[in-house]
């Protein structure tokens, strides 16, 4: 059998849900774009005007990302024909100051180190193909970090991914992160589309690409007294209102050579089961309630749920 699609989206390879990517590829997922796809994508572009437009010490660029990081989101949004959930639409302005004051400390703790950084791209396209199959995605963010700013290396390729998630990754959980670990096998093989007359090229010098999970709510201050390790890794006690230390925001995982041939096999692995049509549902407790595919998912009982087409 093979796959009903051209290519494979690091979406469908780290959906929790296989079942949610076969009906996603047959077109059955509601056009609903719930709050936490909006504030991505809005809190996304922010930053991506902040990179691309440089202006990390002018006042109104922080008022101009918004408006254009609202107004790219709902553009994209028509694209895809999704409509704004209810929720987005009312609570619409709480979101947009939440997002606003995560971008002013984005501004404020990173800007300094990004303007020292070589900026590379923002919602990169990139594409690898490995045993005839084509995976493609796209990086949120790249810097080429020549003074070590960030202190992964001197030179080293920084490969960012924006998230705003409620709970910040474990290390566990990032070590088996098949994202990451796609993005870095692709800077080691694969090809960018950084300059559109250019084409897709490897990236220069990018073997070993550091990945950093960027958690965006994590540059919210404190809301109460905590007691945790500072930057400095000695223990120390935050007060309500002070900014949380960089190694909270910034996530970070360590391949090497040897991973290349593990990362590959989980890969192909996922592919082959793709291509036997094996997408199971195993949805974990709390964590299908609010899917998009959820009207078309098949269950097991007649209780009407919130989802429900006609519900
Ligand atoms: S409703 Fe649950 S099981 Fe069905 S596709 Fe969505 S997350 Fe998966």
């Amino acid at each position: 059998m093979s796959l009903p699609v051209s290519e494979l989206h690091t979406t469908d390879l780290t959906d929790s849900c296989p079942q949610r990517v076969l009906l996603r590829w047959e077109g059955k997922l509601l056009p609903h774009a719930p709050t936490a796809l909006v504030r991505g994508m809005v809190a996304g572009s922010a930053c991506r005007f902040m990179h691309e437009s440089m202006a990390w010490d002018n006042e109104e660029a922080p008022d101009h990302a918004m408006d254009y990081a609202w107004k790219q989101t709902m553009q994209d949004l028509e694209e895809d024909q999704r409509i704004l959930t209810e929720a987005v639409e009312k609570n619409k302005d709480a979101m947009l100051k939440e997002i606003r004051s995560v971008l002013d400390q984005y501004i404020t703790r990173l800007g300094p180190l990004f303007a020292k950084t070589e900026f590379v791209g923002c919602e990169t396209p990139c594409t690898m193909t490995m045993d005839g199959v084509k995976f493609a995605s796209h990086t949120d963010l790249i810097v080429r970090d020549s003074g070590n700013t960030f202190g992964y290396g001197k030179g080293k390729l920084i490969i960012f991914d924006w998230k705003w998630r409620q709970e910040s990754p474990s290390k566990a959980y990032l070590a088996r992160n098949l994202q990451f670990a796609t993005y870095w096998l692709m800077a080691r093989r694969g090809e960018f589309l950084i300059e559109d007359w250019a084409g897709y090229t490897p990236l220069p010098d990018a073997d070993n690409a550091q990945l950093v999970w960027l958690h965006l709510p994590n540059l919210k201050p404190y809301t109460r007294k905590t007691i945790t390790y500072n930057d400095d890794k000695e223990q120390h006690e935050y007060k309500k209102g002070d900014v949380r230390p960089l190694r909270s925001i910034l996530k970070t995982t360590q391949y090497t050579d040897t991973d290349t041939k593990h990362i590959e096999q989980a890969l192909l692995r996922r592919v082959s089961m793709y291509k036997a049509g094996f997408f199971p549902a195993t949805p974990e407790p709390n964590k299908c309630s609010l899917c998009e595919a959820e009207s078309f998912c098949p269950r097991f009982d007649t209780t009407p749920l919130e989802g429900d087409a006609n519900g």
